[in-house]
């Protein structure tokens, strides 16, 4: 997957929505979809963070991208719906969602999961991607061709000790990604998973804080897959669960 090449012109005329685009990776994936021709829409927690990155789309000449300051956290469904009808009135279609904002919480042993660290991992990393799915599912079906893309982990494919909510959520994401997926088999929307594998990231240095970054790929250098599964060439590809290393 690293080594595949995007054309310069493979977002062209395409909307594409990525959650956490202040960030790690989601910041890396919306300047890359820009400079390939996408029209981004910015979502996520901390304003600051998305203006910075529409400003770098901007002043690099990329298409003019879109802002949406959410938490996941207490975002209601109605949100999510009126966030659908904004973007069905200034875009008509959506052709691209990257759920990559995630909640990585404390890791450690089963016995010391507390409840209310637990229930803001499920909703942010599961409930809101679903509704804000369900919500959005209506105008991605009206592009020509739509991508929805989750992000994974390794501990959502094989379950390690202490790793707690946040592997239960990501087993969550790999579900949800194949029921919808099955759903919209030979339809015009494919649904696949993404696991970046270890990235040069805050959420990385918290879960590993004495590893040294620079043995670890940028999030920039992980784009390659990130570029094939919004781009057309992977309209075939459906159900999968990827790794982007
Ligand atoms: P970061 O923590 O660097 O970035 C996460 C992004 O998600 C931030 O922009 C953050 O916004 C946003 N976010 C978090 N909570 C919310 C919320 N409640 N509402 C809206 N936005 C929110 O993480 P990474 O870039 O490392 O991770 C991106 C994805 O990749 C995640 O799904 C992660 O699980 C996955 N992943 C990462 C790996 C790695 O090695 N880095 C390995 C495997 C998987 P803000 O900055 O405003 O808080």
């Amino acid at each position: 997957m690293l080594e595949y090449q995007a054309a310069k012109d493979l977002l062209n005329n395409k909307t594409i929505l990525v959650t956490g685009a202040g960030d790690g990776i989601g910041r890396a994936a919306s300047i890359e979809f820009a400079k390939h021709g996408a029209t981004v829409i910015l979502l996520g927690k901390t304003v600051k963070k998305l203006e910075n990155v529409y400003d770098e789309i901007v002043n690099a000449g990329y298409p003019k991208p879109a802002i949406v300051p959410l938490d996941m956290k207490g975002a209601t469904e109605q949100n999510y719906i009126d966030m659908a009808d904004t973007i069905a009135e200034q875009f008509g279609h959506l052709d691209g969602l990257l759920h990559n904002a995630s909640q990585l919480g404390a890791l450690g042993p089963f016995e010391h999961i507390d409840l209310t660290s637990l229930e803001t991992i499920l909703k942010v990393n599961v409930t809101a991607q679903a509704i804000m799915t369900k919500s959005l599912l209506p105008i991605m079906r009206k592009a020509e061709h739509a991508s929805i893309v989750f992000t994974s982990s390794g501990v959502g494919r094989k379950g390690r000790a202490y790793w707690g909510p946040y592997a239960f959520s990501k087993f969550a994401t790999e579900g949800m990604m194949q029921v919808l997926a099955d759903e919209c088999d030979n339809t015009s929307v494919r649904v696949n998973s993404i696991n970046p594998g270890a990235t040069r990231t805050e959420m990385r240095a918290k879960a590993y804080p004495g590893e040294d970054p620079k043995t670890l790929k940028t999030a920039q250098e992980i784009m390659p897959s990130y570029l094939f599964l919004m781009g057309n060439g992977s309209i075939d590809t459906n159900g999968q669960a990827l790794n982007a290393q």
